[in-house]
């Protein structure tokens, strides 16, 4: 059963408005002359490059996605860079919590003083946090009329960019916003995984895929993660015991007991 979305047209007062309030970008070649023109209209206009600008090693350099700078894979990356940041959110937020280097560790007899706070992870959270804003604002820019995502929280707007926007930044009308996007995503992605893989403790990869549910996004159903896990394995003194770690999404955690007793019912199906 096909359903017909009823498609609201502006009218003729608004598209000018719209129009009159995109930001504007010169464009360049032989129309350079036309001067800038609104997001909507130099679109059409630009010459991107045949081949994707993204992290490639330039002999293995694949042709980019048609009207895009990018390939399929750095657009996919980008995807799910931005659900990996909007998923992490809640355990960053729980790090900090914690305090520097006492993860686990709760005073018993004092459970209302504050924990130190660990700055490392506030200054990623910050970093997050702005990033996510300044890519709404640039979306704002580009597409006045486009509506927001209902709760600004960086969770909500990483989420909100990861499903709708990733296109939006793959066919820009500046080759440099995707390029600056890819090397910013890395840098966070980076900064979360080591700190949610800190050092000392030793990782070994395990053949089984992350089986925990991501969490449905606007409309689409929950999905299995299916990320690469690796045991983490931490000195025998270090209170917070050895776990199994996904790759793709810090916050999936499967704690050393809950894997042994997984394990264990394996091999008495297996006996
Ligand atoms: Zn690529
Ligand atoms: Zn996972």
């Amino acid at each position: 059963m096909t359903e017909t979305i009823p498609v609201r047209r502006p009218s003729a007062a608004r598209a000018a408005w719209i129009l009159a309030n995109e930001r504007r970008y010169d464009i360049e070649g032989p129309n350079a002359a036309w001067g800038p023109l609104p997001y909507s209209q130099v679109k059409k206009w630009i010459a991107y490059s045949p081949q994707c600008i993204g992290n490639h090693s330039d002999r293995a350099r694949p042709p980019a996605d048609r009207h895009a700078w990018l390939c399929g894979d750095c657009t996919d990356g980008i995807r799910r860079d931005l659900f990996t940041l909007a998923g992490c959110w809640d355990f960053l937020g729980e790090m900090l919590q914690r305090g520097p280097g006492k993860q686990g560790e709760r005073s018993g007899s004092n459970e209302n003083a504050a924990a130190p706070l660990d700055l490392n992870v506030a200054d990623v959270r910050r970093q997050i946090q702005s990033w996510a804003c300044s890519m709404l604002e640039h979306v704002a820019h580009d597409l006045p009329a486009m509506s927001m995502p209902d709760e600004l929280s960086a969770p909500k707007m990483l989420a909100w960019l990861g499903r709708w926007h990733t296109f939006y930044i793959a066919t820009h009308p500046q080759d440099s916003f995707p390029a600056a996007v890819l090397v910013e995503l890395s840098d966070m992605v980076g900064k979360v995984r080591a700190m949610s893989f800190p050092d000392g403790a030793r990782r070994r990869p395990i053949s089984t895929r992350c089986l925990r549910y991501v969490p449905a996004v606007e409309d689409q159903d929950p999905v299995i993660c299916g990320g690469r896990l690796s045991a983490l394995i931490r000195e025998r003194t270090d209170p917070r015991g050895s776990e199994i770690v996904c790759e793709t999404n810090p916050s999936h955690v499967i704690p050393e007991y809950e894997w042994l007793a997984l394990l264990k019912a394996k091999q008495r199906r297996q006996a």
